[in-house]
């Protein structure tokens, strides 16, 4: 089996500065260090690293020399990554000594996605492949309708939360992934609880706490969080989605998967980055065993 990943894809570019810029004034950086980010890219090199078949789908800008050889770095494929007349989706990080950030994102090329090139790559895919989305991309709802139509399961995580991508798109996911933040902003929004969205499953990430896996209609599943300390929680969650849904098409079952993709996320946490941090399927099970 497969797993396909309408995602971001981003060029993180970090720039560390004594004290944050007012307005109005000119800094200069003490430092610089471009990375690779999105959700989307985190997603694909977490269930890469689980062992899984993975083709990302993305946009970014024409003649990136960068993020080319930070993708290939990673071990994604360009194959089904479209080059578009828009630059790159980058965030513009500055943070001060103290740690603290100030962030500016420009989608550019994820908003530009390629509906001819979705198609095509998904009319390859085979009932029960998995196509994992997030709401960083433009022609998610696009892509959920054409996965389902060929029987894929659609995981779509709903990061950035927006209420209206999600309602249009969850008629066509079969597994909502959210964080605790995440789930009450939607059973707030839409008035329905957790068990009783449109969908087969709902996966609930809670941090250090553990996870659960919601069925309508079933008993709930928990799996605590594995007791680790952590130095970087950013991407935690892209961990845990792209693992689980690596281990499901790897054909775990419910409670083995969102062991594994605890046990991922808790090694995750412990270093630094997000895509860099992704850990190895073998690291996962010397954890597990
Ligand atoms: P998000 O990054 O989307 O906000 P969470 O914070 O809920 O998501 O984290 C996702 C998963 O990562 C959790 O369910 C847990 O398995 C793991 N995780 C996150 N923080 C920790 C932590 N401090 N210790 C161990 N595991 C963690």
């Amino acid at each position: 089996m497969s797993v396909y990943c309408l995602g971001s894809i981003n060029i993180d570019h970090v720039y560390r500065l004594k004290t944050l810029p007012l307005a109005g004034e000119t800094l200069s950086a003490t430092g610089y260090q471009p990375g690779l980010g999105g959700k989307g890219v985190n997603q694909s090199i977490a269930a890469l690293r689980a062992g899984a078949a993975v083709t990302h789908i993305g946009a970014v800008g024409q003649g990136d020399a960068w993020i080319a050889r930070a993708l290939a770095e990673h071990g994604v494929a360009m194959d089904c990554i479209a080059a578009v007349d828009r630059p790159t989706g980058h965030a513009i990080v500055a943070v001060d000594d103290a740690g603290e950030n100030q962030i500016i994102i420009y989608s550019g090329a994820n908003l530009a996605q390629d509906p001819a090139l979705i198609e095509a790559v998904l009319a390859k895919a085979h009932p029960g492949d998995i196509l994992l989305l997030q709401n960083e991309t433009s022609h998610q709802l696009e892509a959920a309708k054409a996965a389902r139509a060929r029987g894929m399961k659609v995981f779509y995580s709903a990061a950035p939360f927006a209420l209206d991508p999600l309602r249009a798109v969850l008629p066509h996911v079969t597994h909502l992934l959210v964080n605790a933040g995440e789930a009450r902003a939607l059973t707030e929004a839409t008035g329905t609880p957790l068990h009783a969205q449109p969908v087969e499953a709902i996966i609930v990430t809670h941090g250090a706490e553990g996870a659960e896996w919601v069925t309508p209609g079933g008993e709930p599943l928990f799996v605590p969080a594995f007791k680790v300390t952590p130095v970087d929680t950013t991407g935690a969650g892209d961990c845990f989605a792209g693992s689980l849904a690596a281990a499901l098409d790897y054909g775990a079952s419910k409670s083995e998967a969102l062991r594994y993709a605890a046990a991922a996320a808790a090694l995750q946490v412990t270093r630094p980055g997000a895509a860099p941090a992704m850990p190895l399927k073998s690291e996962v099970q010397a954890l597990l065993h």
